[in-house]
């Protein structure tokens, strides 16, 4: 067993992408900016959008944190974004999920305008991606991509299994792994909560991706010998012996999961270091207006 080392790839790539915009510096280019926007203060957000910032610092990327309380309406939120919209200045923006529910996150996603969009979810670059043209790809997805690709993973003609549909994860992924490019040309299966005998399929995975945000779903005896194994799952669960009172558990249950597995991504540590390095690598294009 090999692990996928998210900590490793994801300082390498933070320093590549800090040797960039020292280059965009010293040639007088615009530093690159990132915008996010986060409503309240509940779960996990505060802590996600704070080291999202953090790296665009450590990196010498400019960043701006805009925050409303939760009684934001969303009118008020969709004139913010079409201000940073309209500001030259600003590259990149994202709007932190969950909002209230009073918020269409839909309607927010498809305000904010698809060269800023550096999280991929408006629905231009979905489709673009999904025909294969110049896009802003979902985070999660082109981490595990690059992941793949920096350790030289081969995937054609392979079995992927995604389990989870969500529009920002277990969706563009399988697209991602079906295309004709590397990493790609897979045989892609699309699994979710109304798939029957789910561990029939996941043991004919060459490469499984879970994306189900339930913690240790994934048992050995899910997994096939030697299958590449990809947890993007993130969640907090009760742990009497941490002294925050809890663990950060991915949805594979890794201890048994990981003597059969081929390759396989350790929670945390693992996917979402790679998450935040593309956000960067896209407001890195943004800035250079690569895409658009
Ligand atoms: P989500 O929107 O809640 O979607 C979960 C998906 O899993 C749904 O498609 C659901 O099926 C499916 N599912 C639920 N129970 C299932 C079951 N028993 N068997 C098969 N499929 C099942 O979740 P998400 O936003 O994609 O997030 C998934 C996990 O990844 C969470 O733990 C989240 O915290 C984590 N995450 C991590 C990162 C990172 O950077 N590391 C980024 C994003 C998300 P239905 O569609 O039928 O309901």
């Amino acid at each position: 067993m090999q692990l996928l080392d998210g900590k490793l790839l994801s300082q390498q790539i933070k320093q590549e992408i800090a040797t960039q915009v020292t280059e965009i510096r010293s040639n007088g280019q615009k530093i690159p900016h990132l915008v996010a926007i986060l409503v309240g203060t509940a779960g996990r957000s505060e802590t996600y959008v704070a080291s999202k910032m953090k790296s665009c610092e450590e990196v010498g990327m400019k960043s701006t944190l805009i925050r409303f309380d939760d009684s934001v309406t969303e009118a008020e939120l969709l004139a913010k974004v079409e201000e940073v919209n309209q500001n030259p200045d600003m590259d990149g923006l994202i709007v932190q999920l969950p909002l209230p529910a009073h918020i269409s996150a839909d309607k927010v996603m498809e305000t904010i305008h698809p060269s800023k969009d550096v999280d991929g979810f408006h629905p231009i670059n979905i489709g673009r991606m999904a025909k294969g043209l110049p896009a802003y790809v979902s985070a999660t997805p082109q981490g595990i991509l690059e992941m793949l690709k920096r350790y030289e993973i081969e995937t054609a003609g392979k079995h992927c299994v995604v389990v989870g549909r969500s529009q920002i994860v277990g969706l563009p992924m399988s697209i991602l792994m079906q295309r004709n490019d590397y990493p790609g040309n897979c045989t892609v299966t699309l699994t979710h909560s109304r798939t029957k005998n789910l561990a029939e399929i996941t043991r004919t995975a060459d490469i499984l991706i879970a994306a189900l945000g339930k913690p240790e779903f994934i048992t050995a005896e899910m997994v096939k010998e030697g299958a590449v194994v990809i947890d993007v799952g993130l969640e907090k669960v009760p742990d009497a012996s941490k002294k925050s009172g809890f663990a950060l558990k991915g949805d594979v249950k890794f201890d048994e999961v990981a003597p059969k597995a081929g390759f396989i991504t350790p929670v945390p540590g693992g996917v979402g270091l790679m998450t935040i390095c593309s956000l960067m690598q896209n407001t890195v294009k943004a800035a250079r207006r690569e895409v658009y």
